[in-house]
């Protein structure tokens, strides 16, 4: 075992301060990474602030995870030390169910370990996740990072683009589509991204007026204020296809009145509470449905990885120091994030 150090909180009320704890040394699978970078999820939030009722304390928040490789099992035949390395929001999963086999290991029967606040079947207590100067992940759970991406911006797609990349290649979105993005935030804006590169007619939903240069640029070819019925009016029927990563409880109504007939809204977005309950008859009279994703499997992030990296395509973010996390949720909590807070990991001594 090493000491590092990182960023707890003890209490959903508390702020999260330093806090010294306990990687393993690496076994023959493993491979130890000093982390560079880590980008500050709302899950981090909804988790650090116990907002889904299953936080185990001190919690060290942090999925969006690169940095160097430092050291390595013997086993280990993919990684180097002094390589590029990228963690994302699972370190572990049975290996065995059907879902695993499939490559589909964040739907593991036996539940994924997650990066952080999962049970550590290595070191007893729970995983600390990426807000910290190390952490120690089997070679399986480790992903590499294009070289022309730049780091800092490269660390949100192992969350916030993975989770709109899945359902937007399930859900078939090429040309010829037309596709909305609700929420311009960390996951909104990569969505957005991905759409755009996929060839679609990306349309942003937004609740902040003031994002609308910003989401043409992203990639949008349209901006809708949501809370505006005339303006969700125009669009009624006419989408293939909606995600949304919308944070917070909100009326699912208003948009599975824009799809098509047999079309799908996927909901990404994972507030605490309940949205208010859908009205049965949008979806009966429609065929439409509702449905969910979450993240995605080792394979398909690196494919994701890939092609971020054939289309140059980064996160649009806000450099932090580890010190500032306080200020950054808070900010975060107002839809304030341009669109990504990444915390600097030199920042941490
Ligand atoms: P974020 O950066 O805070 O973005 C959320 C966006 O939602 C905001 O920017 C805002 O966009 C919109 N919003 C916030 N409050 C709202 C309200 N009261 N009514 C309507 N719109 C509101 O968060 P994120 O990191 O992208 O994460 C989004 C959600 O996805 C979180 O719940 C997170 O836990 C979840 N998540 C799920 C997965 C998964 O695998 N399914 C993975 C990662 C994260 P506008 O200003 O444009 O309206
Ligand atoms: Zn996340």
């Amino acid at each position: 075992m090493s000491t590092t150090t990182g960023y707890a909180t003890h209490s959903a009320t508390t702020p999260l301060e330093s806090l010294s704890f306990d990687r393993r040394e690496p076994g023959a699978s493993d491979v130890e990474i000093d982390i560079q970078y880590c980008g500050v999820c709302h899950s981090d939030l909804h988790t650090a602030r116990n907002e889904w009722n299953m936080t185990v304390y001190p919690v060290v928040p942090g999925h969006e995870i690169v940095g160097r490789v430092s050291r390595v099992g013997a086993g280990v035949t993919h990684f180097a030390a002094g390589d590029l390395a990228a963690v994302g929001c699972m370190v572990d999963s049975c290996g065995t169910c059907a879902d695993c086999v499939e490559g589909l290991e964040q739907y593991c029967q036996s539940f994924p370990i997650l990066t952080y606040n999962s049970p550590d079947k290595h070191l007893g207590g729970m995983t600390y996740g990426g807000y910290s100067k190390r952490i120690v992940v089997d070679e399986k759970f480790v992903l590499r990072v294009p070289a022309n991406l730049p780091l800092p911006g490269a660390a949100p797609l192992l969350c916030a683009g993975i989770t709109t990349y899945s359902p937007l290649r399930h859900w078939g979105v090429t040309r010829g589509k037309k596709v909305g993005i609700a929420g311009l935030g960390g996951l909104g804006h990569m969505g957005l991204k991905f759409a755009h590169a996929l060839g679609a007619h990306t349309v942003l939903f937004t609740t902040s007026p003031g994002k609308e240069a910003d989401a043409r640029r992203l990639g949008a070819d349209d901006v809708v204020i949501s809370a505006n019925p005339d303006e969700m009016k125009r669009h009624a029927g006419s989408f293939d296809f909606i995600l949304d990563t919308v944070s917070a409880p909100h009326n699912l109504d208003a948009f599975t009145a824009l799809l098509k007939r047999d079309a799908t809204l996927c909901l990404v977005g994972a507030p605490a509470e309940p949205h208010p309950s859908p009205a049965v008859f949008n979806l009966v009279f429609r065929r439409r449905q509702i449905a969910g994703s979450l993240i995605g499997g080792i394979r398909e992030t690196q494919e994701m990885l890939d092609f971020c990296g054939q289309h140059g395509i980064t996160s649009d973010i806000e450099l932090i120091r580890m010190q500032d996390i306080n200020v950054a949720y808070e900010r975060m909590l107002k839809s304030d994030v341009k669109y990504r807070f990444v915390i600097d990991l030199a920042s941490l001594a």
